[in-house]
């Protein structure tokens, strides 16, 4: 019940000044986004590539307001390819980009924030990686695949994300499973109506098992974003049933969720990608995190009363 008050609450600009004031805040939001600015997350970076592990980095801020703003974000993200140039990882590094980041709420946003991730890819396939369009609310999601399918017209490589929860999204993997893309599967995380999304777990996790089948018999890449030990087995099973070997999917998680899990799929050979956020407009990233697992705003409640 408390998930969905949360993510209400990652809409509030009260609630984001509040949260975002709380002077034990930042403990508890390092746990998940490990750094505020680029100097922070290379030796991020490094520690995690070191222990065998691949990273999809994303700069958070969504929240824009202005196209000033939109182009900020670009450069961010263009100066962190520029330091990720000298690690030399490839692929083993890639980008996650919120098109929303790139101005396309605005007005003429989805050509706005195309021609401001245009420049991004580019930069990333320079240095030999990868750029993955992160799914947002389900009104994003139209414009998120159009900008997705002129991407993939220069740049193949670029992945984008389906959430298990909507309604839409099987129509959507049988669509990119055939066009042979890279596709993030995510159960999904924001507050959608019941017009287009299940409200129920059970019913995303069977959605989740259904698109995960068709991703695994496409032509594509799959990319099994998820921390749910039973979805994992079952990721396993369905690669071996489609005769995937370990380099043809991945696993990949968020920085700071079951980090055991992470070393554990590396260790046994899996390609296991660790969602790396950074920055400093990380309230809305913050929030979701939250509203995943209420245990975490315990924790957070706590330790607020305690100080
Ligand atoms: P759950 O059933 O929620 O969790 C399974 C178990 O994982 C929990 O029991 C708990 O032990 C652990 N866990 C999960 N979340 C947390 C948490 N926040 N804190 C502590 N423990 C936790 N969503 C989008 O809508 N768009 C995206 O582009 C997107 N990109 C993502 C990229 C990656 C790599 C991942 C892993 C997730 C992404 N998500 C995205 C979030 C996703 O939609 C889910 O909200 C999130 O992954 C939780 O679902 P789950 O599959 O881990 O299963």
């Amino acid at each position: 019940m408390l998930g969905p008050v949360i993510l209400a609450a990652s809409r509030s600009d009260r609630m984001r000044r509040l949260v975002s004031a709380a002077p034990v805040t930042k403990q508890v939001v390092d746990r998940f986004i490990p750094g505020e600015d680029v100097d922070d997350i290379v030796p991020v970076v490094r520690e995690l590539a070191d222990h065998g592990l691949e990273l999809t980095m994303d700069v958070v801020g969504e929240d824009i307001t202005n196209p000033a703003q939109a182009a900020a974000a670009r450069d961010a993200y263009l100066e962190l390819v520029d330091r990720l140039k000298p690690l030399e990882l490839g692929t083993r590094a890639e980008m996650s980009v919120k098109l929303s980041m790139f101005g396309q709420a605005l007005e003429g946003g989805h050509e706005l924030a195309l021609s401001n991730v245009r420049p991004v890819v580019e930069a990333a396939a320079e240095i030999g990686t990868t750029v993955t369009l992160d799914a947002e609310d389900h009104t994003t999601l139209d414009s998120m695949f159009a900008i997705h399918e002129e991407l993939r017209k220069d740049f193949p490589q670029t992945g984008c994300v389906i959430q298990a929860y909507l309604f839409r999204t099987e129509a959507d993997a049988r669509r990119l499973a055939a066009s042979g893309s890279r596709v993030r599967l995510v159960k999904g995380a924001y507050k959608e109506p019941a017009s287009v999304a299940y409200q129920d777990k059970h019913e995303t996790d069977r959605a989740y098992v259904r698109i995960l089948r068709t991703l695994m018999a496409g032509e594509g890449y799959p990319m099994i974003g998820s921390h749910d030990p039973r979805l994992i087995a079952i990721g396993q099973e369905l690669a071996h049933q489609a005769g995937r070997k370990l380099d043809e999917y991945e696993f990949q998680m968020l920085y700071g969720i079951r980090t055991d899990e992470h070393l554990r799929l590396a260790a046994e050979g899996h390609r296991m990608r660790v969602y790396t956020a950074y920055g400093t407009d990380w309230y809305g990233y913050f929030m979701r995190r939250l509203a995943e697992k209420p245990a975490n705003l315990r924790f957070f409640a706590r330790s607020m009363l305690t100080k």
